[in-house]
């Protein structure tokens, strides 16, 4: 459960810096409501609801009952798991990585995101983070001491970064360039112009690049399940000389609560995540890392499983708002929708609103950064038919 931090002296300054005060304030709210005795559907946090496929429980269960499995891990991640890996990036993407020297096993893709600005950023030192995005960008920026430089992105330039708007003092500053496609939270999608605009960027500014695919694989065309990943940034000439990207089982198979991903590309980089981690945790639990080679190497039913379930709870949830007249662009990708506030109210206020008057929590886009302002999130965490319910519950109040 997420605690408001009281400003206590014991505190050290940099928690003001990372309080979270959307998602607290949301989360108080919740339970407020809760407590009232009001249901409340929760399309707030983004938790998957289901569980990982049969073969991936087995192997987790045949794993657990091995006595050798008990000992420390090793940070780095088991042979097998980053073998499962590599073979996976070879066989969706076609992405050629030394499973030896060029992947590396996280706890979970935001382990490798809160400690990667660690490993490449000093005091005085600028990451360059997509605004709107994913919380821990920032935050982990802040942790390391550097500054945080938030590049925005506007839905007229289609939520894609417009790198050569960064100044140049800000560029030479600048250490790592975080990119997320598809997009957390607005859904977008991004051709490879994108990675090689940033590949160029890294090589002409001499900085790193790390590219979070946590939803690589939750793809859709308009009117079926049947769409490749989106493309890899490792994928892109000249990826592996300047950055690395992180897969996230979390959302793809349904495995979140085990906390299990991995960063491939470049192995200096790597190299650096590595030293900063192994000082901090002693790996994944192995029998994790092998439900994980389960789920990486036996992954066609889960893939196609997974888009198929956000595809149809997609359009579930869109059909009553678009019918009501909210134009909402229909997401590609991830399992969120990204809608313009439909009323003059800011993103809290809307938000605010439509939980009293509703029950129905979503993320108000201030959380996400500045340029979230004037958007919300809803995640597509329930059934279809709660998420149409829900839907139709919200048109009552547009
Ligand atoms: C959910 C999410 C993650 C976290 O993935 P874990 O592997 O569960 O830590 C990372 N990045 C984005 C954009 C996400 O939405």
């Amino acid at each position: 459960m997420v605690q408001e931090v009281n400003p206590l002296p014991t505190h050290a300054e940099r928690l003001k810096a990372i309080s979270g005060a959307v998602f607290f304030e949301m989360e108080r709210k919740k339970s407020e409501l809760r407590e009232a005795g009001r249901s409340v559907i929760d399309l707030g946090i983004g938790s998957p609801d289901q569980t990982p496929a049969r073969h991936v429980h087995s192997a987790l269960h045949a794993a657990i009952d091995d006595p050798g499995a008990y000992g420390y891990p090793r940070t780095q991640g088991t042979p097998g798991f980053r073998q499962a890996a590599a073979h996976f990036l070879s066989a969706r993407y076609q992405v050629d990585v030394d499973s030896d020297t060029e992947v590396l096993t996280l706890l979970g893709a935001q382990d490798g995101l809160a400690h990667l600005a660690l490993a490449v950023a000093d005091p005085g030192d600028i990451v360059l983070v997509p605004d709107p995005g994913y919380p821990i960008y920032e935050v982990s920026v802040r942790l390391a001491g550097a500054t945080p430089y938030p590049v925005p992105l506007r839905e007229d330039e289609a939520w894609l970064p417009d790198l050569q708007a960064i100044p140049e003092d800000i560029a030479r500053r600048a250490k790592l360039l975080i990119l997320n496609y598809p997009n957390n939270p607005t859904t977008a999608m991004a051709p490879v112009s994108v990675f090689d605009d940033a590949i160029a960027f890294a090589k002409r500014y001499d900085l790193w690049v790390l590219h979070d695919a946590a939803y690589i694989e939750l793809t859709f065309d308009s009117t079926d399940s049947a769409a490749g990943p989106a493309p890899s940034f490792l994928a892109r000439p000249g990826a592996k000389d300047v950055g690395i990207e992180m897969h996230s089982l979390s959302k793809t198979f349904h495995f979140a609560g085990p906390r299990l991903a991995f960063a491939a590309g470049n192995a200096e980089l790597l190299r650096a995540l590595t030293v900063i981690k192994s000082n901090i945790d002693y790996g994944v639990f192995t029998p994790i890392q092998s439900a994980g080679i389960a789920a990486l190497r036996d992954h066609h039913g889960a893939i196609a499983a997974a888009r198929a379930l956000y595809l149809q709870r997609r359009d579930a949830f869109l059909a009553p708002l678009i019918r009501a007249g909210w134009a909402i662009p229909v997401p590609q990708a991830t399992m969120f929708v990204w809608a313009k506030v439909p009323t003059t109210e800011d993103s809290r206020a809307f938000a605010d609103r439509l939980l009293r008057q509703t029950g129905i929590a979503c993320v108000p886009g201030i959380g996400f950064g500045r340029s979230g302002e004037g958007y919300v999130r809803f995640s597509l965490v329930r059934a279809a038919v709660e998420l149409n319910e829900a839907a139709t519950r919200i048109t009552a109040v547009l």
